[in-house]
């Protein structure tokens, strides 16, 4: 297989259906020539994940809740038994308990705070910590974070603060893991429709004002997303660390 990650061995995280930001990945990295490991959340996912997984021949599948260090840790040790290493690793995965994402922040409860820290921003840290030593000579780490993490955005409510955080995790790993050659960025892509975006109060308005608000005036696309995360997974982008890449048809750079 010839292409840019020819030879490459990837981890995608997050894939649940063929609208998933993280299948638009995962298909520009298997076109590029990457071989590919790919997780399912549940039993119901793997309804959606397992014939995706065909499509892209991905010799590892396995069941990942990230809150169950066991999965993790199996997981990890299945990539070391077929690979022996990883070169790079997408994170697309972000949950919130519907009650609290729904309601003000002010009134976020300590559980529903600490699970939506755990699943969608620790989860990225583990994944830092368990690739290090598979990646010997070096490797990308690639979460996906939103522009909510750094401006307030009506209804994004606590995964503002939760995406804050992962973007200052993204930089601080990227600061720890550089000398070994370990980049560490995150995708921000601008509102595409997927079932996580559903759980968001008036999701549909915020993608009608992207539309109309960015220079480009355009949806953004999977597709469009997995292009830019080739790219910066593949050696091309051997100097890009501790970014935060937008996919976004230019919407941060709008003000008011
Ligand atoms: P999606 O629903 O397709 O993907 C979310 C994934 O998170 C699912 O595969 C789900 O199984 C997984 N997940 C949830 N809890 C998990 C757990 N405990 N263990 C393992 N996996 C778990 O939605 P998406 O929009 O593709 O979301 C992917 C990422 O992109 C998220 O981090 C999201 O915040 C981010 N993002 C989305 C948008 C958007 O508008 N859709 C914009 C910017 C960033």
């Amino acid at each position: 297989m010839t292409g840019i990650l020819a030879g490459k061995k990837g981890l995608v995280v997050g894939i649940a259906n063929e609208h998933s930001i993280a299948w638009g990945c995962a298909k520009a990295f298997h076109e590029a020539g990457a071989e590919l490991a790919v997780t399912y959340l549940n039993d119901k996912a793997h309804t959606y994940v397992y014939p995706l997984s065909k499509q892209i021949e991905a010799p590892i599948v396995l069941r990942l809740d990230v809150r169950e260090d066991a999965q993790m840790k199996a997981l990890f040790d299945a990539i070391e038994a077929e690979w022996g290493k990883l070169d790079f690793l997408l994170h697309a995965i972000a949950f919130a308990p519907q009650q609290d994402l729904q309601g003000r922040f002010v009134d976020t409860s300590r559980v529903g705070f600490l699970e939506a820290m755990d699943i969608s921003c620790y989860s990225f840290i583990r994944f830092a910590h368990l690739a290090e030593p598979l990646m010997k000579d070096g490797g990308c780490l690639l979460t996906t974070t939103y522009y909510g993490g750094e401006k307030v955005i009506p209804h994004y409510g606590l995964m503002g603060p939760v995406k804050s955080a992962l973007e200052g995790s993204v930089r601080y790993l990227a600061a720890e893991l550089g000398l070994k050659n370990i980049r560490v960025n995150a995708l921000s892509p601008g509102p595409i429709m997927t079932r996580a975006a559903s759980g968001i109060a008036n999701f549909n308005e915020l993608l009608e004002l992207a539309r109309q608000k960015s220079p480009q005036h355009k949806t953004i696309r999977i597709d469009c997303v997995g292009a830019y995360a080739r790219f910066l997974v593949s050696d091309e982008a051997r100097l890009v660390t501790g970014s935060i890449a937008y996919v976004d048809a230019g919407y941060n750079i709008i003000g008011g």
